[in-house]
């Protein structure tokens, strides 16, 4: 692999239009007024994981491959993933039994989030070919737990319970011996403060938890004496700092300044794409659109969080996986609060409108692209040679 800009991937996922739409960042077609932020779509992480998939295929032709579980968030992309003749061990297309039977004639590709230390112990033990494609991105918070684990504090992670990436940084506090404790939003880092700060008990603090949010046996008195924070790599940025100063500021109060820095730590491990697209997504609903379309897989933590930047900022915003959930008179979304998957009628306004589009780290071009004909063909316009 000579660059993460394989010509490939590119190919395969790129969209002229989205090109386009990229260099103009905005554009008038009839009645709608398209708006596009400063930076979207695939991150590096993902254009490098992709060029190491296409790569392990040629280099290991004719041999079973298999993905530990989803490459990325985007069923697009696995779904080509599996007309590849790459299949999966873990997940909703997963092979029955495969896991357990994998040799050493096997070649397992492990996702750009990476994968839990037990995972990697046991296909170690199988002798199994390893295609790591962990994000360098993602090795940050891995690296800033194991310093937190050395020194006595109890990870806290700004993430989601059971995301991939999470999951993975919580197996490897375990097999270092520490603790962690997950708080997925700022509701529960506020129960966390307060039990911090002495005004919860450990009971309170528990039940206020996922219960996945600790590992079995975790004891609030001994473990959260110290804590340090992190972030899962994709989280809302602003949140994740709000919350790591509400963590700071329990603490203040609880123990005084003297004791502060013996007692907190803070990191941010946000990665520079999540950061760099919530920037640019904000800078576009700043103007004010009558939409904002944020495009990606239901289960990508960083589109979900862009489909956030709208909401603070009062737009209606909508998350939605592809063209499929766009037709003249109805608009299939994840609701963010409940993660249900639902549908909205009369969603595109008559008369002027501005819409403004932003698309997750996983989601290709191409689909972005299919999003934006589809909209503007509802609105009764054709993009014809404008574009
Ligand atoms: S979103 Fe960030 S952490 Fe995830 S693959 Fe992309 S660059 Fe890496």
């Amino acid at each position: 692999m000579t660059s993460y800009e394989d010509p490939e991937v590119r190919y395969t996922y790129r969209s002229t239009l989205v090109d386009q739409l990229r260099a103009e960042g905005e554009f008038q077609v009839g009645r709608i007024r398209l708006l596009m932020p400063q930076s979207f779509g695939f991150c590096w992480g993902v254009d490098r994981a992709l060029a190491m998939v296409n790569d392990a295929r040629k280099e290991y032709q004719g041999k079973p491959m298999w993905l530990l579980n989803s490459i990325i968030h985007n069923p697009r992309v696995n779904d080509d993933m599996g007309e590849m003749g790459i299949q999966f061990l873990k997940g909703k297309q997963s092979v029955p039994g495969a896991l357990e039977e994998l040799n050493e004639s096997d070649v397992v590709i492990v996702p750009a989030f990476s994968a839990m230390v037990e995972e990697m112990e046991d296909l170690k033990s199988r002798g199994v070919k390893v295609v790591d494609t962990t994000c360098p991105w993602v090795i940050k918070p891995h690296k800033r737990a194991e310093k937190y684990v050395r020194e006595g504090f109890t990870t806290v992670v700004h993430g989601t319970v059971g995301h991939d990436e999470t999951r993975a940084t919580c197996s490897l506090v375990r097999s270092l011996g520490g603790e962690f404790v997950i708080v997925h939003d700022m509701r529960e880092a506020e129960i966390l403060a307060r039990y911090l700060e002495g005004t919860l008990d450990a009971q309170e603090l528990l039940s206020g938890l996922h219960p996945q949010a600790v590992r079995k046996n975790f004891e609030p008195t001994p473990h959260l004496q110290r804590v340090g924070v992190i972030n899962q790599t994709t989280m809302l940025a602003s949140e994740s700092r709000s919350i790591a100063e509400r963590l700071r500021q329990a603490l203040l109060k609880r123990w005084g300044e003297q004791e502060l820095s013996d007692r907190f730590r803070d990191f941010d491990t946000i990665c520079q794409a999540t950061q760099e697209n919530q920037d640019a997504a904000t800078a576009v609903v700043d103007s004010s659109p009558d939409l904002f379309l944020v495009v990606g897989g239901y289960d990508s933590s960083n589109t979900r969080n862009l489909a956030r930047v709208g909401d603070a900022a009062g737009v209606p915003a909508w998350h939605i996986q592809g063209p499929d959930c766009i037709s003249v008179d109805c608009l299939e979304y994840r609701e963010r609060h409940t993660g249900e998957i639902k549908t909205k009628k009369d969603w595109l306004p008559e008369g002027p409108i501005s819409v403004a589009f932003t698309a997750g780290a996983s989601t290709p071009d191409a689909i972005l692209g299919q999003v934006v004909e589809r909209v503007v063909a509802v609105a009764g316009e054709s993009l014809g040679q404008e574009v």
